[in-house]
């Protein structure tokens, strides 16, 4: 077996940079992705995907096909507002679909899988802050609680198969090719909003905290997390909290936005601060973020203004 990594939700925001991060260091990739909210665009392409569905029989084609030694597994319905909506629709995808990929992985003999768990979801409001991993597990949202429940199998498939495991706990992920049209990720939400001269809305107060991360730093984790931190939950993030309102201020300074922001309800299912503590990642992957808030917001904004010189052009 080569060195081959197959990238479920590859086309995603963050699996198409974790797939630029695996070609950079010499894997060969797949990717299995509706294209659902990915796009082919995100992907280089000399990189193949598989257009399935996790619970399409096409997924057992494609592990047989591409006999991967690891597997990235990022597909998943990525909205906490949906799943509060259609938690079954929710577990369907985020449960059912990635036992599917276990059960893949199992019968094809597939050496790791990373799990792209979350840091934000999983925790419900911290009793301690920075949250570290032994934290309580009390999810908010259905969202939340697939995660819980896909982080509960993974033991198990490495007990009894042999399956090595990592779960990725992400903090907020934001950076280019997320979805400004999206119902999740703030920074792509509210940039798109500036760039295009239309009303931003802020939920709640604007003081709730988040831990952002920049995507480049996950999609490293991502690469020292295949060789490295076996059969552990790792929180990923910044550990600095930074309030809605920070972000969006230094959003407005940084298109030039100049409207003033209007309130709205607070969101539901979401929690009101969350900072995660990543000692355990530095310790056992070698990990720590490299992008700062100031540099990756920048980043973030200069590629969405990019992608609307060239749908101008
Ligand atoms: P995304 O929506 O951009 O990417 C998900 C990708 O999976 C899309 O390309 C979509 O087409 C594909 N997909 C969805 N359902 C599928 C299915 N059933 N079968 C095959 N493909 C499917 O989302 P993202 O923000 O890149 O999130 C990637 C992963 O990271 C998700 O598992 C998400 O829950 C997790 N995560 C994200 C964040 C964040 O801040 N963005 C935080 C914590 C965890």
């Amino acid at each position: 077996m080569g060195d081959r990594v197959l990238v479920t939700g590859g086309a995603g925001f963050i699996g198409s940079h974790v797939v630029d991060a695996m070609q950079e260091e010499g894997f060969e990739v797949v990717v299995v992705d509706t294209l659902e909210s990915g796009g082919r665009e995100n992907v280089h392409p000399d990189v193949p995907i598989v257009e399935t569905d996790l619970r399409d029989p096409a997924l057992s084609q494609a592990f047989q096909e591409h006999a991967p030694r690891y597997v990235c597994h990022l597909a998943a319905q990525a909205s906490i507002a949906k799943s509060i909506r259609g938690p079954l629709v929710d577990a369907d995808a985020n449960i059912i679909g990635s036992l599917n990929v276990l059960e893949e992985c199992r019968k094809s003999g597939v050496e790791k899988i990373l799990f792209s768990s979350s840091g934000g979801a999983m925790y419900g409001e911290p009793v301690k802050l920075p949250c570290d991993e032994e934290h309580p597990v009390r999810p908010l949202s259905p969202y939340g609680a697939a995660k819980a429940a896909v982080e509960l199998y993974l033991p198990i498939y490495s007990s009894l198969y042999g399956l090595k495991h990592s779960a990725l706990r992400y903090a907020n992920v934001y950076g280019p090719r997320q979805d400004p049209a999206g119902e999740a990720g703030v920074v792509a939400i509210f940039a798109g909003r500036m760039l295009d001269g239309e009303q931003v809305f802020i939920n709640g107060s604007g003081e709730q905290e988040r831990d952002f991360v920049y995507v480049e730093d996950i999609a490293r984790a991502n690469v020292l997390a295949l060789t490295s931190g076996d059969d552990e939950a790792f929180n990923l993030g910044s550990g600095v909290g930074t309030s809605v309102n920070e972000i969006c201020s230094r959003l407005c300074r940084l298109t030039g936005y100049a409207l003033a922001p209007e309130r709205r309800a607070q969101a539901e299912g979401e929690v009101f601060k969350i900072v995660l503590n990543t000692e355990k990642a530095r310790d056992a992957l070698g990990w720590e973020p490299r992008v700062s808030l100031e540099e990756g917001l920048s980043r973030t904004v200069e590629s969405l203004r990019e992608s609307r010189q060239r749908a101008t052009n």
